[in-house]
């Protein structure tokens, strides 16, 4: 029997979008080409980061950018092979980096980032996987007055709407987190910083949970769709023909070619990022640090210590570089000294990016059947229940929580 709605992508986004309309009544079949957890949201740094309210387009990150580029594994890259390609979207994202633009999207994200926090406790809840949650807070550490100084308009930002962090000095910043080198000479503790036990297994419980309540996951890739008259028609490789009532689009990095087969051009790329994961008792690692001048987090999950970040402006197709890996690897042991490195495994994903770091929330243009849910960048994990509830708004007609006209897919 066909669904009320057919959600294509099984990522953190997708699946939270589909439990929530299943929660409203809904009936929801999944479609996925590898199935539940085969993309960004199985190899992220697990933190629901609801305090990162600066976008990444912003005035900071045209300083530091030229620096970071001259490092073939620095925290950014553009392969050369991409670089033509990524121009276009580079310039907007130079275009966003705008004050005025920035103050903007600062709003925008901010109220994305307090609907997320507060949907996410119930709906753990409601999918029993409240235990999955941890709250060890976000230390960030500098290695320089100038660094420290740098910081500091995005902390004056994150006061201004409320968010708790106090900076430490070497002493404190050594008993919230010991064994870090000498040269970060102080830092800043966010303790309203969560993050969850491992995201892989996340996604997969949220799975499980869709199931458990009547959903069907379908393994396929979607390569069209359309809309008819009374619904959405999404055509498989493999020669099928789903249809629903209403879809959502949430293939995360992927999303645009759905699109595009609307005729919807949606400038989404992809922020490649990289990670080893060593095992669990590599560190006496107490709370999840962020090596801001070098683009990468060490993280503590239940399945291990993940060492991870960058940002590679490299596309879908250009295979992995893993010395990118490798270069995080180095640095976080010259930083964390008792790191053991040995036995890692190596991941790559690819972060769903819109210019403005601002994720696409909305109806399509060719039809409002179609929602969009997609481009959540480096925040896809934290900002999932707070898109699914808006997602689930649209779907049942309902006023959206939130003014979406900051996220409209529609909006470049
Ligand atoms: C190194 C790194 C660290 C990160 N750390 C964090 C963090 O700490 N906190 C945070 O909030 N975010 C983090 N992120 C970002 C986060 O992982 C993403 O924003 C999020 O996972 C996006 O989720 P999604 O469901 O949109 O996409 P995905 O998880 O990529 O899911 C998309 C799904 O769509 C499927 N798909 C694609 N095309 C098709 C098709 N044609 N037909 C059918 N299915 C299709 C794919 O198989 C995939 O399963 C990080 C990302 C990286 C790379």
């Amino acid at each position: 029997m066909q669904p009320d709605v057919l959600v294509i992508g099984a990522g953190v986004v997708g699946l939270s979008a589909a439990i929530a309309a299943q929660a409203r009544g809904l009936s929801v079949t999944v479609v996925d080409r590898e199935g539940p957890a085969a993309g960004a949201s199985a190899g992220n740094a697990g933190a629901f980061a609801f305090t990162d309210i600066l976008p990444l387009a912003s005035p900071g990150i045209m300083r530091k950018a030229p620096g970071w580029l001259m490092d073939p594994v620095g925290p950014l890259t553009v392969p050369p092979a991409y670089a033509l390609r990524i121009a276009p979207w580079m310039l907007r994202f130079a275009a966003a980096c705008r004050p005025g633009r920035v103050a903007a999207s600062i709003a925008a994200q901010t109220a994305l980032m307090d609907l997320s926090r507060d949907e996410l406790q119930p709906f753990l809840r409601a999918t029993g996987t409240e235990g999955m949650l941890r709250k060890d807070g976000n230390l960030q550490v500098y290695e320089s007055d100038a660094e420290f100084a740098a910081a500091a308009p995005g902390w004056a930002a994150r006061a201004a709407h409320g968010i708790a962090f106090r900076h430490v000095e070497r002493e404190e910043m050594a008993a919230i987190q010991p064994g870090l080198a000498p040269r970060f000479i102080r830092g800043t503790f966010t303790p309203g910083w969560y993050s969850i036990d491992d995201p892989k297994l996340y996604t997969l419980a949220l799975a499980e949970h869709f199931r458990a309540r009547g959903g069907r996951i379908e393994v396929a890739a979607v390569t069209r769709l359309s809309a008819t008259d009374t619904g959405i028609v999404a055509e498989t490789a493999d020669g099928r023909r789903l249809t629903a009532a209403q879809a959502v689009l949430a293939a995360g990095a992927h999303s645009h070619r759905l699109a595009r087969t609307l005729g919807e051009r949606i400038p989404l790329e992809t922020e490649r990022g990289y990670n080893t994961t060593l095992p669990p008792d590599a560190l006496d690692l107490r709370t999840q640090v962020t090596f801001g001048g070098h683009g990468f987090v060490v993280t503590r999950l239940s399945t291990g210590i993940r060492v991870g970040g960058a940002v590679e402006l490299g596309g879908l197709a250009l295979p992995p570089n893993w010395r990118r890996a490798q270069a995080m690897l180095a640095k976080a042991k010259a930083f964390l000294p008792a790191l053991r490195t040995e036995g890692g495994t190596q991941w790559m994903g690819f972060r769903p990016s819109l210019p403005d770091s601002l994720p696409a929330i909305g109806r399509a243009r060719a039809t409002p059947r179609v929602i969009h849910a997609f481009g959540h960048g480096h925040l896809g994990l934290t900002q999932s229940a707070g898109t699914a509830r808006l997602v689930a708004d649209l779907l049942t007609g309902a006023a959206p929580v939130l003014d979406l006209s900051p996220f409209s897919p529609q909006r470049f």
